[in-house]
């Protein structure tokens, strides 16, 4: 199998026949083994039936995998991964605004030698006071903190290869942070500007909410992609600086005292300094008890701390 697409589906009936069309017009050009994972994220409306009777007319392409309820899109991808074979895999959403005519171009990209090919919405046609504004500003600011330059992280049409998403598994909202990990991980990563459609069937499950969950996960992201493996250095770091600080301040409290007669112990300064001392020995100890946490997770699972590209004179496994 050189080819998976996987189709997070929730309340798309309308949109599946056209997508189903779209999708077999571009693939069957392509020339490749291909196949469309669709996960039915707990629809309430006729969705999984429409899925269901595309898997009876064309088995050979269609896979449909049917949550028990909702379960949320990043869940939705997970699964498709987990029981996808392509050495290549494409996301994109059910509802027609992303277009399966753009595969190709993603393709052809990763055969240039990237592992993953991301697609900006560049003409992005939704709400903008609600959608594109947060969502720019949010782009911004994740470049900005992970230091892996995309214009459009929340656009589900990309392109990976399987090894660059091995290594790491996704929850809460996270799909969208996918080239994070990967970059974690050492792949190569490009963007390509895609076409974008404005919604025609159903309506879109996301507001302004999102926003706000994306830059709260965006703190976990860079914790876990910058600190997983050595959290001390987080934890000890914030720490020292405050124990330095309270040196500081015990210091002049002391100097005060000796050479301006100021008592040391009726300070406000005091109390703060012997706070911040508390604090970041507190936050030292939350730096150990983390580094055991660490250990726990790579060693219970023979997880190494490495990712491997290629060997040389090495068998594989
Ligand atoms: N989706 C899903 N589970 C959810 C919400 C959305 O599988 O809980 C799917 C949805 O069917 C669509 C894709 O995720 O295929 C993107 O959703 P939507 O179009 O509502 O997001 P937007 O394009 O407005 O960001
Ligand atoms: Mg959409």
């Amino acid at each position: 199998m050189n080819l998976s697409l996987i189709v997070p589906v929730y309340n798309e009936q309308d949109n599946l026949p056209l997508l189903f069309e779209a999708i077999a017009e571009s693939m069957n050009a392509l020339g490749q083994t291909w196949e469309v994972i669709y996960v039915d994220d707990g629809s309430r409306d006729n969705s999984l039936s429409v899925l269901s009777e595309q898997a009876q007319k064309d088995p050979e392409h269609t896979r449909v995998v049917s949550f028990r309820r909702n379960f949320g899109q990043t869940a939705a991808i997970a699964a498709g991964l987990d029981h996808s074979r392509g050495e290549i895999i494409v996301l994109l959403d059910a509802d027609l605004q992303n277009d399966p005519r753009d595969i190709p171009m993603l393709l052809k990209k990763l055969d240039e030698g990237y592992d993953l090919v991301s697609g900006w919405r560049k003409q992005r046609k939704d709400n903008a006071i609600t959608r594109n504004f947060p969502s720019m500003m949010a782009n911004k600011i994740i470049s900005l903190v992970t230091g892996v330059e995309l214009h459009d992280y929340g656009c589900t049409l990309k392109a990976y290869r399987r090894e660059a998403l091995e290594g790491f598994r996704l929850y809460g909202e996270m799909h969208r942070f996918i080239p994070v990990f990967a970059h974690s991980v050492g792949a190569r990563i490009t963007e390509v500007v895609v076409n974008h459609q404005p919604r025609r069937f159903g309506k879109t499950k996301y507001g302004l909410e999102r926003t706000a969950k994306v830059i709260l996960d965006l703190f976990t992201v860079k914790f876990l992609v910058s600190f997983s493996s050595k959290p001390i250095y987080l934890f000890g770091g914030a720490g020292g600086i405050l124990m330095i600080i309270s040196a500081m301040i015990m210091i002049y409290l002391f100097v005060r005292r000796i050479f301006f007669l100021v008592g040391v112990t009726g300070s406000p300064l005091f109390q703060t300094s012997v706070m911040f001392f508390i604090l970041g020995f507190q936050s030292m100890l939350m730096g150990l008890i983390a580094e055991l946490l660490v250990r726990t997770y790579h060693e219970s699972q023979r997880k190494p701390t490495y990712t491997v590209r290629a060997k040389i004179n090495l068998k594989d496994d």
